[in-house]
């Protein structure tokens, strides 16, 4: 299944026109399409899903660790949903609600899951029962539903989230559910690290953390139009949630406990980041452990040659002996037109095999994410792309992060701050109190993401609102 070439454009935008680019990405690229007949519905095409698939699949090896899949019902009863006051409160207008079974009224309306909190702790309660037991560390993958009234977007603001990976862990103490969250953070630097997206971590302000948490730590990404995107959280819920669901163990002394929880989660927003920090004017850009196709191997033949032939085929053999992703490009295309095609993929490697390679007894290796192109031996070929590989993601990460890095501002003001913004993150000292970071808020009109951990969240400065001395610096920045 592809889609049709007409309905391809020539060329895509430029990438500095990130809206349109990523739009027209999202189609041209075969990752999503947009024409589902529901608002904030996507469907992932074939090519898209496949990246989705692997990326997924580092997130599941790296929870696979020391968690557990399992799957809880999409449908939660109103009586359970409505039990935790702050959680309600932060969802109740974002809820589908299921109200008939056929033609008959439901007795207890169902909420489609918004997020699964409600829909896994009624069973902790019946799972928890000893300290022995803890800790549990839990995660699945599903759907989720949420009412946008936002502008919803492909990848970023949808109103089905289709890969909304949910942890949720049980633990004796409230340190031990604290140290839980930094390990979360960990997972998801490591992640993203694998992704080779750059990250800030900080701690959201109280206004802005999760409805029934003490605390969210959240990770966030530059996007190339110089606003922020939240690409994964971590939430610290106390007892909160074990106390309204009545969730207790018996501690080493025979009395009852409230457990202490974590949940923490990501979502299709990690694909969003994916392809619009690599990509660029020619299309995607991928990093080889997620590129569906790694390498493309395209015969250069002027008149028809069996030797190019042969020899393109068996550099295939023996790169997917390897245990790679490889394609053999013999269509009728010429090259040029290839090349655009793959180009438009994000394959990592090209590989090309010419007349003049074939006498050389060389291989032309061009790079996607650089576009250099090299002559290598023929019989070293496995060598070479498997090295490549690793240059590539390395080059991708360390581009990513000096372009994050050059656009972070530090500012004594909050009319720096409203400037800075327009390119990207600003910095700016903040005695942490909540009426002047509210204050801030409305006088720049963006948000503040927190204290990010590190060196970025340290410097000594003067609250813009009430002038005292402080050592934290906050970071502020439009954001999806
Ligand atoms: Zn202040």
């Amino acid at each position: 299944m592809q889609v049709k070439s007409e309905e391809k454009k020539a060329s895509l935008p430029q990438k500095s026109n990130f809206s349109e680019w990523y739009n027209e990405i999202l189609l041209t690229g075969e990752i999503m399409d947009v024409r589902y007949p529901v608002k904030g519905l996507y469907v992932w095409f074939p090519f898209g899903f496949d990246v989705r698939k692997r990326t997924y699949a580092i997130m599941r090896e790296l929870l696979d660790r020391d968690h557990k899949e399992a799957l809880f019902p999409l449908l939660i009863p109103e009586t359970e949903f409505m039990k935790e006051a702050e959680h309600i409160k932060g969802f109740e207008n974002e809820v589908y609600w299921v109200t008939h079974g056929g033609t008959s009224e439901l007795d207890i309306k169902l909420a489609l899951r918004p997020t699964s909190e409600t829909a896994i702790y009624p069973m902790y309660r019946v799972w928890v029962r000893s300290h022995a037991d803890l800790p549990i560390k839990i995660y699945q993958i599903v759907n989720t539903f949420r009412y946008e009234t936002k502008h919803t977007r492909p990848l970023i603001r949808l109103r089905e989230i289709t890969s909304f990976k949910e942890a949720h862990t049980v633990h004796c103490t409230w340190d031990e559910a604290a140290e839980q969250v930094k390990e979360a953070v960990h997972i998801y630097q490591e992640f993203y690290r694998r992704l080779a997206i750059p990250t800030i971590v900080s701690k959201r302000p109280d206004w802005d953390k999760f409805p029934g948490a003490d605390y969210t730590m959240a990770v966030d990404t530059l996007m190339p139009d110089g606003k922020t995107l939240q690409i994964g959280t971590a939430h610290h819920l106390g007892t909160n949630f074990a106390k309204t669901f009545d969730i207790k163990y018996e501690d080493l002394n025979g009395e009852q406990q409230y457990a202490h929880q974590t949940c923490y989660g990501i979502s299709e927003r990690s694909i969003a980041a994916l392809i619009s920090v690599h990509g660029d004017d020619k299309g995607l850009v991928l990093p080889p452990e997620v590129a569906p196709v790694q390498v493309v191997i395209i015969p250069v033949l002027f008149g028809k040659s069996e030797e190019i032939t042969e020899a393109c085929r068996s550099v295939a053999l023996r790169l997917k002996t390897k245990g790679l992703r490889v394609e053999l490009d013999e269509s009728d295309e010429r090259p040029g037109a290839k090349y655009y095609k793959w180009e438009m993929k994000g394959t990592p490697l090209r590989l090309e095999i010419g007349p003049r390679d074939l006498k050389n007894n060389a291989v032309t290796v061009v790079r996607r994410d650089t576009g250099s192109r090299e002559t290598v031996p023929f019989d070293s070929i496995e060598y070479e792309v498997e090295n490549k590989f690793g240059d590539i993601t390395r080059n991708l990460f360390e581009k990513a992060e000096r372009s994050l890095n050059e656009r972070i501002t530090r500012c004594g003001t909050l009319e720096e701050v409203k400037h800075a913004i327009s390119e990207g993150i600003a910095g700016i000292p903040w005695c942490k109190e909540r009426e002047c970071g509210l204050a801030m808020e409305e006088a720049v009109g963006a948000g503040i993401l927190g204290i990010p951990e590190g060196e970025l969240g340290l410097g000594s400065g003067i609250c813009p609102v009430c002038k005292k001395e402080t050592l934290s610096m906050a970071i502020m920045a439009k954001t999806y």
